[in-house]
């Protein structure tokens, strides 16, 4: 084995990246390896980008304490890593007189959670807070501590400030197999070589069964894709301005109707069991399910504003609660195993898993360290990541300052969102280089509008070209095989 580390960590989503910059801190090497060919490609790519407040999961659960711990951490990791979070707060709405015992039952959960901020509120209050509700709402349990963010933004974010402080990131890079001595881990197996190490963490998302499976541990436990899928709607045609969920039900927390953070109101998610772990297609019947869903909450959605569809695949796994006297078979697993060392397991992490994601990176510090890992403090570690400039969110003496600096930033590439050639240049060259179409498309969210990339692909392609001296042909929306390109057709300079 060529290469060395002290830890490894399989599996480039949230959970993965805030590990790394987590682990970051401390003295030590860190690979972090990643199958796709960019970050954040997995379920924290495809998610309703909720910040829970917590009182949701099951009491006593691992789930809940991780979901309230985690979303705590949430106003300092933003100001440290700089990416957009808003705790706007968010609603649980009943419907009809029948639907109102349910708030009892998640204000009872909550208070066990420890969840700070929840009120009941009236028919009148609701009414008076969300103009588009449905005039049958019969009360509300009101989230103060509820919150909306990017989840790639987040994710890119942890994964820039870990690299800057020396945790190292190969993308194409899939985890096949370990390399053992006796019970001990002693490196890994990938398509690109082999990797020693003195840890692994199995943060594979839909395969972290698998991983586990391969270091022989809990053979029972697998992992099913549960399908959520989602429509969009266009920002100039705002529905609501708040986050409603309905009341639960045994498939989970329901289809819901949500501003984000970039403006768009989205609903959904559904929630179908799937066998095909790659499998992100939308349906029409689970489309017809999500539109009936939302309109529950808002009677007055128009689908004439919608402008894209997307399907997200929670890992929905059969890990038992450990916390004793609750019956409880889907927690997450976080867990050091005594039967293989080396090994730090992680698995059935689904919602609110993206909210948990700081909770989780500390969990696995703090197992490490009961473990016997010395952790010693790395001198000069910065905690905090700039954000490079988001030319729509500034003023006209910025924005004129921005150009005179480069007059890059005064070419727009995408009409819809106001991205432009310099935003577009500075996510190529940057710490976790974007050199894909969609790459840069999560980083700048340029294409999301209502042309969705009809009129900046072409030019974004050229650009990626330029920049990395490559020819388009090569140029890839995601990866190995799904280039824009296939042949040049006439001998023109392109
Ligand atoms: C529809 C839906 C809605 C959700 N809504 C919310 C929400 O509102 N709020 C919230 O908090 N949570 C939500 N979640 C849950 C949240 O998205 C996940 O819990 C979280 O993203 C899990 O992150 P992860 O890093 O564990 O997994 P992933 O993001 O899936 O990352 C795992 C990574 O491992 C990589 N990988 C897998 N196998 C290998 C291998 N062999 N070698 C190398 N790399 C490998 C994958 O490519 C992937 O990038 C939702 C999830 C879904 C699907």
């Amino acid at each position: 084995m060529s290469e060395k580390y002290d830890l490894i960590i399989i599996g480039g989503g949230v959970v993965g990246c805030m590990i790394a910059r987590w682990l970051s801190r401390y003295e030590g090497r860190v690979l972090l390896i990643e199958k796709e060919a960019d970050l954040c490609m997995g379920a924290s790519a495809a998610n309703t980008a909720i910040v829970h407040a917590g009182y949701d999961p099951r009491p006593g659960s691992l789930k809940a304490r991780m979901n309230v711990d985690g979303n705590q951490m949430w106003d300092q990791l933003s100001g440290e890593l700089n990416f957009p979070f808003e705790r706007r707060g968010d609603y649980v709405v009943a419907i009809g007189e029948k639907e109102l015992p349910a708030l009892d039952t998640l204000m009872e959960y909550g208070r066990k959670n420890g969840v700070p901020g929840m009120k009941l509120l009236s028919r009148a209050e609701v009414i008076a807070r969300e103009k588009n509700i449905n005039p049958e709402v019969s009360g509300a349990l009101w989230a103060t501590t509820g919150g909306i963010c990017d989840p790639f933004g987040v994710t890119i974010a942890a994964a820039e400030n870990a690299v800057m402080n020396g945790v190292e990131v190969l993308l194409n890079t899939k985890f096949d197999d370990f390399i053992m001595e006796e019970n001990r881990i002693i490196g890994i197996k990938t398509n690109r070589g082999d990797f020693g190490c003195r840890w692994v963490i199995n943060c594979a998302g839909m395969y972290s069964d698998e991983v586990m499976h391969k270091a022989g541990i809990r053979p029972e436990f697998v992992i099913k894709p549960r399908k959520g899928e989602y429509f969009v709607f266009d920002r100039a045609d705002i529905a609501v301005d708040n986050v409603l969920f309905p009341v639960p039900s045994d498939r989970g927390k329901g289809i819901l109707v949500t501003t984000t953070l970039h403006g768009n109101t989205i609903i959904g998610p559904n929630s179908v069991i799937f066998e095909d772990k790659e499998d992100r297609s939308t349906t029409r019947e689970g489309l017809e399910e999500i539109w009936q869903g939302a309109r529950k909450l808002v009677p007055s959605l128009s689908q004439k504003h919608i402008i894209g569809m997307f399907a997200g695949l929670r890992p929905y796994g059969n890990g038992p609660c450990k916390s004793p006297g609750i019956d409880y078979q889907h927690d997450f697993i976080i867990e050091i195993p005594t039967e293989v060392q080396g090994f730090v397991n992680l698995g059935g992490i689904e919602s609110p898993g993206a909210t948990s994601a700081p909770a989780i990176a500390q969990e696995v510090v703090d197992l490490l360290k009961d473990a016997g890992e010395k952790f010693k403090e790395k001198k000069g570690w910065d905690p905090v990541r700039r954000a490079r400039p988001r030319f729509r969110d500034m003023n006209h003496e910025e924005q004129k300052l921005l150009i005179d600096m480069d007059p890059r930033y005064g070419r727009v590439i995408c009409r819809c969102e106001n991205v432009t050639e310099g935003e577009i240049v500075a996510e190529i060259h940057a710490p976790i280089p974007a050199i894909t179409y969609d790459a840069i498309k999560r980083r700048t969210w340029l294409g999301t509008g209502r042309c969705q990339g009809g009129f900046d692909m072409p030019r974004v392609v050229k650009i990626i070209s330029d920049e990395l001296g490559v020819s388009p042909l090569e140029v890839t929306k995601k990866g190995q095989g799904s280039n824009f390109l296939a042949r040049p057709t006439k001998q023109v300079e392109i």
